[in-house]
């Protein structure tokens, strides 16, 4: 008997108003149904922002400290079913259970975080022109806050803007991707446990075109925070301005490595092949595009396309599997057009390319990873997010080309330099344009206690994370307080 599970409004779990749901399917295996998850539209969307506005009053008056409480419970809550959440997370997402089991226990991290931003200072004095006056700042809740989140982080993601938005005194509308409603679930059964008074926080689970708009032009949502491809990002933030409400937008990536001559090679084979392949390379951070100084070039290739040819590729709960499958049939398919356009374009395919099929393989969405050498910056393989197991490789005459090259795209999230250079990791360090800049380490990956975000179209230019997640989600009051009379 497969479960139906339903949207949780106002501490109440209810089915969507249209009496919809929608299948989730295991990517790793089509036949495995997960469960019917709640086909939300408008009419939801307005009950959970209307849930979100009546509850605040009461969550914003909480002192820090108070807050910090349930948040400390939820992130206990969590821990306790860190491995069934992530054995969902696999089964819905299809990343591999060790990447699961860190994505939770990060989870698990971001709320006690969090707890304690609770208990930290947020204001200042500043002194003022009389010297009568008391001035200093005071950091409020924007109200209502909606978070939208992708499917390739669906337990992080959605905890690094839930935990500080609860922790500064919004109550939140969180509206997970339509691929990923269990891991959400989830997340609502642990703040329904933790004791989060009724509406502070509410879940809609279905597709984004049918609540997206409801629910971020809804008067009582004050902010919005978006994870997810520029083509959505772009309209979110167009329907924000409208509204005349505070949005922050985290979107694509096309992110380099750039390896120099100098390079130490064993470390920068091993962090581009996992950069690029772990979690079958749908990670905004993921390393999309090698770009190799000339010496190092020949070596470098035929380095990585060794250890692709051999990555294990299975489903996420073999634990021999490096990668598993793509989290469904159209991000497969766009992969498989990207990889036909860089063979079409001249690229030179030099491992992967295809559908695995066979035996297992023929019941989910497995892509071999691929490997390109030759890339031509001007190549569509090397412009553009594939969100796949795919690696461009591109050539590059010294430093000063491949810093070019690397900053020759619209996006900006994340770069990497391998070198034993200072001298060039300090030239690198203030030229690249990315948000995320590291040297001699993975272009994949983040820590929660440090500000997060692109720059150029990867982002709003806000940042995430650590102590820069209450820029976003708390608004600056100033005040001045001066004694009644002549002040005597
Ligand atoms: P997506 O299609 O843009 O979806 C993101 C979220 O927006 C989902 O919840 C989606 O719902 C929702 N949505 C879709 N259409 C909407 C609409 N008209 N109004 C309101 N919401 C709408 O992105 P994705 O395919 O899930 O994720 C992959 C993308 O996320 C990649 O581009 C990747 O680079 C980016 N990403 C960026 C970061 C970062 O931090 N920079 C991190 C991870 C991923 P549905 O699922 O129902 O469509
Ligand atoms: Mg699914």
């Amino acid at each position: 008997m497969i479960e139906t599970f339903h949207d949780y409004i106002n501490g109440e779990w209810v089915p969507a108003a249209s009496g919809r749901t929608t299948a989730n399917i295991n990517p790793a295996d089509t036949r495995d149904v997960i469960g019917y998850y709640a086909a939300s539209g408008p009419e939801d969307a307005r009950r959970a922002a209307e849930a979100a506005e009546a509850a605040l009053p009461g969550w914003r008056a909480l002192a820090g400290p108070q807050r910090a409480k349930y948040l400390e419970q939820a992130a206990s809550l969590m821990e306790s079913r860190l491995e069934e959440i992530a054995r969902t997370l696999t089964r819905e997402e299809g990343k591999t259970l060790m990447e699961s089991r860190g994505e939770t226990a990060r989870g698990v991290a971001l709320l006690r975080y969090y707890a304690g931003e609770c208990w930290r200072a947020c204001g200042e004095v500043i002194p003022a022109s009389s010297p009568r006056a008391l001035m200093f700042t005071r950091r409020e809740p924007l109200g209502v806050v909606a978070a939208i989140t992708p499917w390739n982080f669906p337990v992080a993601i959605p905890l690094w803007k839930i935990a500080p938005a609860l922790a500064f005194g919004n109550t939140v509308v969180f509206k997970p991707a339509a691929l990923t409603p269990a891991v959400a679930v989830k997340i609502a059964e642990v703040f329904e446990a933790a004791g989060l008074p009724k509406g502070v926080f509410n879940l809609l689970t279905g597709s984004g075109g049918e609540v997206g708009q409801a629910l971020v032009g809804h008067p009582a949502v004050k902010g919005v925070s978006f994870t997810g491809s520029n083509a959505v990002g772009q309209k979110i933030g167009a329907w924000a301005v409208q509204q005349g409400i505070k949005f922050q937008l985290e979107m694509g990536g096309k992110n380099p490595v750039i390896v120099a001559a100098d390079a130490d090679l064993d470390q920068a084979v091993d962090l581009t092949v996992s950069g690029a392949m772990r979690s079958a390379g749908q990670k905004c951070t993921a390393t999309s595009r090698a770009i190799v100084v000339e010496p190092a070039l020949d070596e470098f290739i035929d380095r990585v396309v060794r250890r692709v040819q051999n990555l294990p590729v299975g489903p996420g709960t073999d634990e021999a599997a490096y990668l598993g499958p793509l989290a469904s049939e159209p991000q497969m398919r766009s992969v498989l057009d990207y990889i036909q356009s860089g063979a079409d374009e001249g690229a030179e395919m030099l491992c992967g390319g295809v559908r695995l099929q066979g035996g297992l393989y023929d019941r989910g969405f497995y892509v071999q990873p691929t490997v390109f050498a030759g890339v031509s910056p001007r190549m569509k393989i090397a412009r553009e997010e594939i969100f796949g197991p795919v690696l461009a490789v591109l050539p590059a005459a010294d430093l000063d080309e491949a810093i070019h090259i690397a900053n020759g795209v619209p996006y900006g999230l994340s770069a990497s330099l391998f070198t034993r250079d200072l001298g060039a990791a300090l030239q690198y360090i203030a030229r690249i344009e990315a948000g995320m800049v590291r040297v001699n380490g993975e272009t994949a990956g983040v820590e929660l206690q440090a500000p997060f975000g692109g720059m150029k179209s990867s982002s709003s230019h806000s940042r995430e994370q650590g102590r820069a997640a209450i820029e976003f989600f708390t608004e600056i009051k100033t005040i001045s307080l001066e004694p009644a009379g002549d002040g005597k």
